[in-house]
């Protein structure tokens, strides 16, 4: 009986040698960041950007993997589910926070089956539409949509994503409700407004400034109280008029729950260092935004963060009483 004790203390002690031996190793292999929508959009484009500098500083491949569709829920679940030995990522957005309360059924625990690693950066949304849209500015726009509500539509990636969360928005301030159409991430959703499949979507400036400035779609308004340098023509929602409104989309990285707590660290010291990176910061600039600060690129930061938004927007969207099953 003691003999069999200690052979499994032993045994235990092994294991957690080997666990505490594999993270100061770490990484020995390609890390994945899941990215939960299409690949060529705003989410994907901030991950590829700092998944290159953290390859740079962990001196192995980052891999960027899209796994859309549900508002961001099958790529989330897919990392929730992941084995946490720090070779698989997420990089989501703000609705990692608000999909609790949007899902009646949500197949893991936004805050419980995740450790995270720190904030990356906090981006605009711009209003924009297809490029013959009859309305002109933001003025027209709200007429423009009351007067034709059941035939205006309204592109978003799913309930849950940044896209639908300004949209709701938008529709509660001019109090008119429209037709959406869902995609597997804004990249498909913008490729069928530049074909004008679809009327108008809300969307980061790091997928919609390239088309803006080369006058491929239209403009109407930044979400931001303050308007964005690298738009500066482009007028705030509250400047044309729609008061309080202010939506940025803030985006964390984060592992499974039980990663370990040195191979966390490393990655931390990573998204901080990527941060810095004048080139990270110069092509963020470019798409209107900004890394976070490193005291936000921080688990605790995040952590703190990600609970903090569960709580404001869940009373929000239960008055909103829009849910997904
Ligand atoms: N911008 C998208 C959203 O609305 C997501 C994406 O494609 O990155 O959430």
């Amino acid at each position: 009986m003691f003999r069999n004790a200690l052979k499994t203390g032993a045994a235990f002690a092994i294991v957690a040698f080997a666990a505490l031996a594999s993270a100061q190793d770490y990484p020995t292999k390609p890390i994945t960041i899941v990215v939960p929508f299409a690949a060529g959009g705003p989410t994907d484009t901030v991950a590829r950007l700092v998944a290159q500098s953290m390859g740079e500083t962990l001196k192995q491949t980052v891999i960027v993997e899209n796994a859309g569709g549900a508002g961001g829920t099958i790529g989330a679940n897919k990392v929730a589910k992941a084995k946490p030995d720090g070779y698989t990522l997420l990089l989501h957005h703000i609705g990692h926070s608000t999909a609790p309360a949007l899902y009646r059924t949500l197949p893991y625990n936004a805050l419980n089956d995740f450790e995270p690693i720190g904030l990356v950066t906090d981006v605009p949304m711009t209003i924009v539409s297809k490029k013959d849209f009859p309305p002109k500015d933001m003025k027209e726009l709200i007429a423009y949509v009351k007067a034709n509500k059941d035939k205006v539509t309204y592109a978003n990636a799913g309930i849950g994503s940044a896209s639908h969360l300004c949209g709701m928005l938008f529709m509660s301030a001019i109090q008119t409700d429209m037709t959406t159409v869902p995609y597997k991430g804004t990249a498909p959703a913008m490729n069928d407004l530049l074909g004008g499949q679809v009327d108008f979507m809300c969307d980061q400036t790091t997928n919609t400034t390239g088309q803006i400035k080369s006058g491929k779609v239209k403009v109407y308004a930044v979400t931001t109280p303050k308007r964005v340098p690298s738009l500066p023509d482009v007028p705030t929602m509250q400047e044309s008029g729609l008061a309080n409104f202010d939506v940025a989309i803030w985006h964390g990285l984060y592992a499974p729950k039980g990663t370990p707590k040195p191979v966390i660290d490393k990655l931390t010291g990573a998204l901080q260092t990527a941060l810095k990176d004048s080139k990270v910061k110069a092509r963020f600039a470019e798409l209107g935004t900004e890394p976070v600060s490193t005291d936000k690129a921080t688990p605790d930061a995040l952590g703190k963060h990600v609970k903090a938004q569960v709580e404001l927007w869940s009373p929000i969207i239960k008055k909103a009483g829009v849910y997904a099953d």
